[in-house]
């Protein structure tokens, strides 16, 4: 830097002796004057510049010359006394210097303290971006399956991915292939980026993480350059897994909106899309991600070859979330007392984020408390303070709601049960599930269909509106949540009456599905190539077949009522049951 310095000033004076201006002193130049050898001159506050005449080997020339300026009155002086004088401007070249030097050495200094702390973050400055992307070992991750409770279904499907990282030539050898890329899906908290640790500390391999927020903070074209050069540090790890947290963030469908033009995040996507389709899963990296919102994702995301492979991570029932307990409670000194069934039943809609939370509030209040156990009191307590907080945020149904819903799921089941049929049912839940479905029942098919009688469409709508009508036997009222329901089971009736020519007043005729529906775009001309009147009974048909098909879902709940109360109730306390459970319920009733 010094250095630097010191060539500008060497520079400068090269340059003034170049234009060979004449340094004169006071004296000469006031001798000049009275001699008439000044062309013309410029006076500034310290100096006086200008051109005079000289004699140079005989010859007249002008020169330019400049001199300090000196104090009129003792000039005259001097000159009285006929004494060479001349000014001096004190020399401030130090002054000057350490004026601009220290400030740029302060800047300097700051510059380099500020890229050391970066660099520590991000590598180097010059490989900014590279070493985001942390390599965590086996000992680092340090997280197992056990650390992950409640969520059973979703081991299940992952073990074959640990299977696979553990020896990769395996699987390979044998032509076996196996999804690039995995999609964690499941509401917030309930232990996706847990599981994705848990996969790797299983398998024991390096785990590459980021995410989806992270690659779009940073400045335009850094968020792809940060995903080419995670895959390429992950090539040389495998096999390994790359991790990419809150892909929603990332992978947002590519221009919604008018305002939907985010350049950057758009880049890093398509980057994103580049490296999965360029990569050889053969040699051992598995792409996993975690999202909430996967209804959001770019569908280029979730085409074959990407992210095709979807895993439900889903919010656990009353047995998970005392599994959960458990496991954060491992590290706790607990009371006798405190029970973990006992506050899994006390925690409906809970997920394992909160309850870790709760354990860990429940220990403050022992401390509180001047406890050295967490007993049952304190549990409590901390049950209380969290429902208000989570009641606030809108992620608890209350008791009425979960007894209607209750009510509602029993109903399909049971009209499922009582008509033959119909696919057998596997599972009624009032575990919230997804992002609008508040319980469900599951029903799975025995055998892939191709063809269905007209009476077992006439059931499936039976049981879709079995909810809705065990909701009217119980609280001889209806409530929004059948809504899913009702369109279903319309959509059947309508293709019954205008697709299958199942309607007896119309007979066989098939009318063509609404052209508007599929273009669009091509304006609201009318498309119906029926009349009026036949529309009108379409509608007809459609309503009677529904209203037909309520009653029979009617009768049935209202004959079994108390098959109803009781699998209700068994709902209500263990949030999951097996169909099995009501079926022997039913069976029973049905003896009796
Ligand atoms: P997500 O990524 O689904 O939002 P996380 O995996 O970040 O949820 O979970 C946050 C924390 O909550 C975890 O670190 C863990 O302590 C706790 N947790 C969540 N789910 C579970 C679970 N199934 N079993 C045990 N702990 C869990
Ligand atoms: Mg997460
Ligand atoms: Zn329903």
């Amino acid at each position: 830097m010094l250095i630097a310095v010191w060539i500008v000033l060497i520079l400068h004076n090269l340059i003034v002796q170049m234009f060979a201006v004449k340094h004169i002193p006071y004296s000469e130049f006031v001798k000049a004057l009275v001699a008439g050898r000044i062309v013309e001159v410029a006076i500034t506050q310290d100096r006086i510049q200008g051109k005079m005449k000289v004699i140079d080997n005989g010859q007249e020339r002008e020169t330019a010359f400049t001199t300090v300026r000196v104090d009129s009155d003792l000039s005259q002086l001097l000159e009285r006394h006929n004494v060479t004088f001349k000014g001096v401007i004190e020399s401030n070249f130090f002054r000057n210097l350490a004026s601009w030097v220290f400030p740029v050495l302060l800047f300097v200094g700051i510059w380099y303290f500020l890229m050391r702390r970066f660099a520590a973050q991000q590598g180097s400055f010059l490989t900014l971006g590279r070493k985001k992307a942390k390599v965590y070992m086996e000992d680092e991750v340090g997280v197992t399956f056990d650390d992950a409770a409640g969520v059973d279904e979703a081991k299940e499907e992952l073990v074959e991915v640990i299977e696979f990282l553990k020896s990769p030539e395996k699987f390979t050898r044998l032509g076996g292939k196996l999804p690039k890329g995995i999609l964690l899906v499941g509401p917030p908290g309930t232990g996706k980026t847990l599981l994705a640790r848990a996969v790797a500390g299983e398998s024991g391999v390096p785990f590459f993480s980021m995410s989806g927020s992270e690659f779009v903070e940073l400045f335009v074209g850094m968020g792809a350059a940060r995903v080419r050069d995670l895959f390429a540090q992950a090539k040389t790890k495998a096999p390994c897994i790359i991790f990419v947290d809150e892909l929603d963030a990332l992978g947002k469908a590519r221009g919604i909106g008018i305002t939907g033009g985010h350049d950057e995040r758009e880049q890093t996507l398509n980057q994103l899309l580049v490296e999965m389709d360029g990569f050889d899963p053969t040699i051992g990296v598995i792409l996993m991600a975690a999202t909430n919102r996967p209804e959001i994702l770019d569908s280029a995301l979730l085409r074959p070859g990407r992210f095709d492979r979807h895993i439900l991570v889903d919010r656990p029932d009353k047995k998970g979330r005392a599994e959960i307990l458990r496991v954060h409670a491992k590290g706790i000194t607990m009371d006798k007392d405190a029970d973990m069934d006992t506050i899994a039943g006390m925690t409906p809609g809970f997920v394992g984020a909160d309850l870790a939370n709760l354990v860990n509030e429940a220990a403050l209040l022992a401390v509180r408390h001047n406890k050295n156990k967490v007993g049952m009191v304190e549990f409590q307590e901390a049950v209380e303070r969290l429902i208000a907080g989570l009641e606030k945020k809108n992620r608890l149904i209350n008791e009425r709601e979960r007894e209607i819903v209750a009510y509602h799921e029993v109903g399909h089941a049971l009209v499922a049960l009582s008509l033959p049929g119909t696919d057998p049912v596997r599972k009624i839940s009032i575990v919230p599930r997804g992002v609008a479905a508040l319980g469900y029942t599951l029903q799975v098919p025995t055998e892939d269909r191709f063809l269905m009688a007209r009476s077992e469409l006439l059931n499936k709508i039976a049981v879709a509106l079995g909810g809705r009508a065990a909701e009217e036997i119980k609280f001889q009222d209806v409530s929004t949540g059948a809504h899913n329901d009702l369109s279903r089971a319309t959509d059947i009736a309508r293709s019954m009456v205008k697709e299958y020519g199942m309607s007896a007043e119309l007979g066989h005729i098939y009318f063509e599905k609404d052209r508007q529906k599929r273009f669009p775009d091509m304006g609201l001309t009318s498309t119906k190539d029926y009349s009026e009147q036949t529309s009108q009974i379409i509608d007809r048909e459609i309503k009677a077949i529904l209203d037909s098909q309520y009653d029979v879902a009617r009768e049935i709940l209202t004959m079994r009522r108390t098959v109803l109360d009781k699998g209700a109730a068994l709902v209500l306390k263990e949030e999951n049951i097996e169909g099995d459970r009501l079926k022997s319920l039913l069976e029973a009733d049905q003896k009796a």
